[in-house]
């Protein structure tokens, strides 16, 4: 059984869920005003592999997770590009799943909007003004936090504490210094939205909590995101639900940062800035491997150097995919290889003991190719495939794909040698070659293929 380290509870804890066979998970979703960082994507690929793992246990999930359409930094955004905030929205979420989509990532099953929902969080904040549990003030409405039972669970602090360390607090209208707003008052030029307390908008606890608690219902499973989120957002979320009197999330579950040579997400990968930049240069696959490697409370090192290496290693398992790929057809996987595989990710998610277990079974497959022992490298080869899979890493196990842009330069070289252009032919001839591969013409024209 599944046993995953509870923030709230401070240790690990059977995986229980409401229902049996299904999981109702929330990961908090991206605000959308710039292209995906590197932490967004520890953050998917992360979830994505407990939900493939989840379901490949036989659970059916329901991953819910937000896009966050409307906030300050998009209005920011907007103001400095000269567009509008729900340009801005669009067009980063359409960088968002390009970059979703490239990392293999299953899309999650539900993906509310926070500008769909704003009715929802206007009924919740008044409900709230209604029981004395929230109050306007000339910038907006805040939660009253000290009404609030066992508020700063997630904080690992108490109200007390979390009061006496709270910045000193340059808004005197409000009660405690942590408490925060539920609805920011529309200053001029902003987009509001119109509610009986003040037109306004959300404040970004606010969206969560509603949206989580419309689509999963009370007492959901899960609730996800990186440390940073645990205080003050997601405590602030569950704040709410608390305050009302609903059931929240059951258990909840947070990450550890990316760090560039032991610092906290930095510029320091050079011109890699982001996740499309990355992407423009390693594997995809080769970034979920990396993510792997990593146990998820552990903060974990982006580098060049760790991207290269973990492209080598990923060469080993697509290599040997291939070796196996005639034999493993209808192949068992040995059904002892896979418990091993359980029982590491069920020991709260422990992907680096996971993968490791993926290398050693490719020696022992290639050992017993290399002997011809196909009694013992087929139910290797076959647990290789399901161990894979079950993790999203999708090998390849056919001849090596040539790339698109590769292909490109064997087209512009049959167009030079039709034109007659012989120098620059040569040269596409060089530039393909030096990409690593080979170059043959034919009578269909030039043809490339892997070295
Ligand atoms: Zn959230």
């Amino acid at each position: 059984m599944l046993q995953l380290f509870d923030t709230a509870r401070g240790q690990v804890v059977p995986f229980e869920t409401r229902e049996p066979g299904k999981v109702s998970m929330y990961v908090c979703g991206p605000t959308v005003y710039g292209p995906p960082h590197i932490g967004h994507g520890r953050q998917t690929v992360l979830y994505d592999v407990l939900r493939k793992y989840l379901a490949w246990s036989g659970y059916e999930v329901r991953h819910v997770s937000n896009i966050t359409d409307i906030d300050d930094q998009i209005i920011n955004r907007a103001h400095d590009e000269g567009s509008t905030p729900d340009d801005v929205a669009c067009t980063y979420e359409r960088v968002w799943w390009e970059v979703m989509d490239a990392l293999g990532l299953d899309r999650p099953t539900d993906i509310p909007h926070a500008t769909a929902y704003v009715d929802q969080m206007v009924a919740l904040v008044q409900e709230l003004i209604d029981r004395g549990l929230a109050y306007a003030t000339s910038d907006g409405v805040y939660l009253d936090t000290s009404q609030v039972e066992g508020y700063g669970l997630l904080a690992l602090q108490s109200l007390d504490s979390l009061q006496a360390g709270a910045r000193v607090e340059t808004n005197d209208e409000k009660r405690n210094p942590i408490d925060f707003a539920l609805w920011k008052r529309a200053k001029p030029g902003e987009p509001a939205w119109p509610a009986p307390f003040g037109d306004g908008r959300p404040g970004w606890h606010t969206e969560c909590v509603v949206m989580s608690l419309d689509l999963l219902g009370e007492g959901f499973d899960l609730h996800t995101g990186g440390q940073d989120l645990r205080f003050p957002h997601h405590e602030n979320e569950r704040a709410q639900a608390v305050a009302l009197g609903k059931r929240f999330a059951n258990h909840w579950m947070h990450h550890a940062f990316v760090e560039v040579k032991g610092e906290k997400m930095s510029k320091s990968l050079g011109n890699v800035t982001n996740l499309v930049d990355l992407l423009d240069q390693y594997d995809p696959r080769a970034f979920r491997l990396l993510i792997l490697r990593s146990h998820y409370r552990s903060p974990m090192d982006v580098t060049h150097d760790a991207l290269a290496d973990t492209e080598a290693a990923l060469h080993r398992l697509d290599t040997f995919a291939r070796r196996a790929a005639e034999h493993v057809e209808g192949g068992v996987p040995d059904p002892e290889v896979l418990d091993r595989f359980r029982s590491a990710m069920d020991d709260d998610l422990d992907t680096p003991k996971a993968t490791a277990l993926l290398f050693d079974l490719v020696r022992q497959g290639n050992t017993a190719l290399d002997a011809h022992d196909l009694g013992a490298a087929v139910p290797v080869a076959a647990a290789v495939r399901e161990i894979s899979g079950a993790l999203g890493l999708v090998l390849r196990e056919g001849a090596a794909a040539v790339p698109d842009e590769v292909l490109a330069l064997a087209h512009a070289r049959d167009a030079a040698r039709a034109a007659k252009d012989w120098s620059r032919a040569d040269t596409l001839r060089d530039e393909i070659q030096s990409a690593g591969y080979v170059v043959e013409d034919t009578p269909a024209g030039t043809q490339v293929r892997p070295t």
